[in-house]
């Protein structure tokens, strides 16, 4: 099955549908048993997808676990009420105290605070490491590590990172080191992880799953190897999700593909149009040639979405404030994969690395890249271009 086929396909099966085509919203807490036997068997086995107890999931889950096995991979998906709790959920399924983590500098913010706060003070120590580290993650590799994390490309600045090279050395004989991948980027269809080596994959998938900013959700998806330890410890942690939103999830998904092809032809647009821009300093998009981690884009990547940032070369803060206050089409707000267009400025990424020396002092300025049409995008940032030289 091709990509198109598989996405508007996945998780549709009889089962769960009853024939409809949108799997329906099943919500529940309880559910009812006839016999004594019935309730045994039930219980034999709740955890794959057998009808026990609302917190177990309903057909509703089952179907969008279904859906992120077949377009992610791997042997099972759990489902979380938010991309936050998928990340911290995973972690925390692979490690105890003592454990050491090696976690990507340019993770999600949230993702950072967990490790500096919550495992902090569970006794985990983290290293953080250079995105581009490659290979060379041999080398901070101790012999407590259980868990490296990645995320690519990058919160914010967008470096790339070599998946497989890091898988690799985590799977290497003499180490038992499991590699979880934050793949919200990519969403389930851009870079496939078990392909290139990860053990469980995350996703944000209030980002591009839900794809119109009205739902929380997250998923971890993972391999035959470490599913049944994902599944159970998520479980034991009182994840779950609301149907409701599930079905928003379930309901995003199928336009996905078509979605997609469109934040990544304007995305491109524009951001080749920013390159060519007095005011900005350069571009943070993997798809351009001199950007980190290129080649491993080039190479693992199957296409690139509506998401990417710039860095102004003026530092002025009212300039820029000036430049956002007047935005018409691009929104101002946090979060990004709807069908909208989006800007966000911040001026302390330097203050988010610490493995890693971020080279500029200037505003970053991230976009997500909508579907309206890209001239009228050009145009609302030419004339917030217009508004920053004003107060240069
Ligand atoms: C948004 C985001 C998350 C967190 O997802 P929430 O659903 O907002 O908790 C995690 N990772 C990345 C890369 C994100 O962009």
């Amino acid at each position: 099955m091709k990509k198109n086929t598989a996405i508007v396909n996945a998780g549709r099966q009889k089962k769960w549908t009853q024939g409809v085509i949108n799997p329906p919203v099943f919500r529940a807490s309880t559910i009812v048993f006839d016999t004594v036997l019935d309730m045994k068997k039930a219980t034999a086995k709740r955890a794959e997808q057998e009808m026990f107890y609302g917190r177990r999931g309903t057909p509703t889950t089952f179907a969008f676990q279904d859906a992120m096995t077949e377009l992610e991979g791997g042997a099972g998906c759990y489902v979380y009420p938010c991309g936050t709790a998928a990340i911290t959920s995973a972690i925390l399924s692979f490690v105890k105290t003592g454990d050491h983590v090696l976690m990507v500098d340019t993770a999600y913010e949230p993702t950072r605070d967990f490790c500096e706060k919550t495992l902090a003070g569970l006794g985990i120590d983290v290293t953080f490491y250079d995105p581009m580290i490659g290979r060379k993650i041999e080398t901070l590799i101790q012999s407590n590590t259980t868990v490296i994390f990645l995320e690519s490309p990058g919160s914010l600045t967008m470096e790339v990172q070599d998946v497989p090279g890091i898988c690799e050395v985590a799977h290497a004989q003499n180490h038992d080191i499991t590699v979880i991948l934050d793949n919200t980027w990519a969403s389930p269809v851009l870079f496939k992880p078990f392909e290139h080596g990860v053990d469980v994959s995350v996703q944000a998938a209030t980002k591009y799953i839900v794809g119109h900013s009205d739902a929380m959700l997250g998923t971890a998806t993972a391999n035959e190897k470490c599913w049944p330890t994902l599944r159970e410890n998520s479980y034991l942690l009182g994840q779950c999700a609301s149907p409701d939103d599930i079905y928003l999830a379930m309901r995003g998904i199928r336009t996905l593909g078509v979605r997609l092809k469109q934040h990544q032809t304007s995305a491109l647009q524009i951001a080749e149009w920013l390159a060519q821009r007095e005011e900005v300093d350069c571009v943070l998009h993997p798809a351009f040639e001199n950007h980190p981690g290129h080649e491993y884009f080039k190479r693992d990547f199957q296409g690139s979405n509506g998401l990417f940032s710039f860095i102004l070369k003026s530092s002025k803060p009212e300039a820029l404030t000036a430049m956002l206050d007047g935005m018409e089409h691009f929104k101002m707000g946090f979060s990004w994969g709807g069908y909208e267009s989006l800007i966000l400025a911040n001026s302390s990424v330097g203050k988010m690395r610490s493995a890693t020396t971020w080279p500029f002092s200037q505003p970053l300025v991230r976009l997500h890249i909508g579907l309206e049409d890209v001239e009228d995008l050009i145009d609302d940032l030419e004339r917030g271009f217009e508004r920053l030289n004003e107060h240069l």
